[in-house]
């Protein structure tokens, strides 16, 4: 079965997110995704990938992962050929599974469980895209009417939040009240009123649903060491469940001083790439819960064997997904294989709108839970009709 056609796919509406088909000499196509620097993408893609890939055998996943590693060289951390890589190995993935018609957690080792928790990561529709700082920390030009506006809920009456998630079952959510005060002096420093005002949607959360939901603390990556230990000290009285990214991952040693400061566990890292880029953060102990994220650090080849390392140092693994409706599809496979899966990262207003515009089906989630994926490979396709759409970039190589 000979690799015969690449297709590269994205729209304007989300400027940033990416499809993928490679497509086989026996009419088996397998779909992929990536997300950041589409343009840059497309050209690697039908530059330099199609150039190897288009002849070659769709079933040598580990083959071609390594040959797109080593071979540019520049592969490392979570660099453009990384992202590529991911997507690749994810279309080889649903490859293999429409051949062998087997779901993929079945192929990678079959399911550890038939459902896993899911948290909300409290969103809004509109958060993939070019929406900008404003948007994604102060929730600037939402419109608060649409049902899930998340991010708008959590920085405004986080105690209806709580209890909308947990009337539909969720029994955890995900919140970044911080980011707004990291804008103005670059996450250098942290006032006593920023960080009272931050804590506020906590302490609603918590007089309104008491202990009944867990909430997790997103930073992304936007402060300095002392602010970040500031504000994880603080969120540690209402029993946060983890801080996120507190600090860019570039220095595993300050990340080490934070955990040994803070009582509070530490989720790493959506930002690194690779099983190399973890395991410094394994050997000295860094971390308390393992986030990959599947289009970013290497696909799921990739985050098998970083979930198979962290289990080594008994860690747990909560895949990561903000990004994509196939990196989602790709996680809870994941979860659902994994020995040591944790929690399924959702976005609420994800899946119950744009992602199912896109594709044609997606897991189940009944009361805070996702269940096993059915179908072969991932289990969904893109949705004919977003073929048909007059934003469509589209390109395509071939033999
Ligand atoms: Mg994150």
């Amino acid at each position: 079965m000979k690799i015969s056609k690449i297709e590269t796919i994205w729209f304007t509406d989300k400027p940033k997110l990416v499809f993928l088909r490679i497509h086989t000499d026996n009419g088996i196509c397998g779909i992929g995704e990536t997300y950041e620097m589409p343009a840059a993408f497309e050209g690697y893609m039908h530059n330099e990938v199609a150039k190897y890939l288009i002849g070659k055998s769709a079933l040598d996943i580990d083959k071609h992962w390594t040959y797109f590693y080593k071979t540019p060289r520049l592969a490392l951390g979570k660099s453009l050929e990384i992202r590529a890589l991911s997507a690749i190995d994810m279309a080889l993935w649903d490859i293999l599974g429409k051949y062998l018609e087997q779901p993929i957690y079945q192929l990678l080792g079959g399911a550890c469980r038939e459902k896993i928790r899911v948290y909300n990561t409290c969103a809004g529709y509109d958060y993939v895209g070019d929406s900008g700082f404003g948007y994604h920390a102060t929730g600037q030009g939402i419109d608060a009417n649409r049902p899930y506006e998340d991010l708008h809920a959590f920085l405004n009456h986080a105690d209806k939040l709580a209890e909308s998630l947990l009337s539909e079952g969720y029994r955890q959510m995900k919140i970044w009240p911080f980011d707004r005060y990291a804008e103005t002096n670059n996450g250098n420093f942290i006032s006593l009123e920023e960080l009272k005002e931050g804590l506020e949607p906590f302490s609603k959360i918590r007089k309104s649903v008491g202990d009944d939901i867990d909430i997790a603390l997103e930073l992304h990556n936007l402060w300095n060491l002392p602010s970040a230990i500031k504000i994880a000290k603080a969120v540690s009285d209402y029993g946060a469940i983890w801080c996120e990214d507190p600090i860019p991952m570039d220095n595993i040693d300050s990340l080490v001083d934070m955990r040994q400061q803070c009582s509070i566990p530490i989720c790493a890292s959506e930002t690194v790439g690779t099983r190399w880029g973890f395991r410094e953060m394994f050997e000295k102990k860094a971390v308390d819960i393992v986030m990959p994220d599947i289009t970013w650090t290497g696909g799921i080849s990739e985050a098998k064997k970083i979930a198979s390392m962290a289990e080594c140092y008994n860690l747990p693994v909560a895949p990561h997904d903000c990004v994509g409706p196939l990196t989602y599809i790709s996680g809870v496979h994941l979860s659902m294989n994994l020995p040591n899966a944790l929690i399924q990262e959702v976005v609420r207003a994800y899946i119950s709108g744009w992602y199912q515009d896109l594709v044609t089906d997606l897991p189940r989630i009944d009361n805070g839970y996702v269940f096993l994926p059915e179908g072969y490979g991932l289990g969904t396709e893109l949705n004919p009709g977003i073929f048909e759409r007059s934003d469509i970039r589209y390109k395509v190589s071939h033999i």
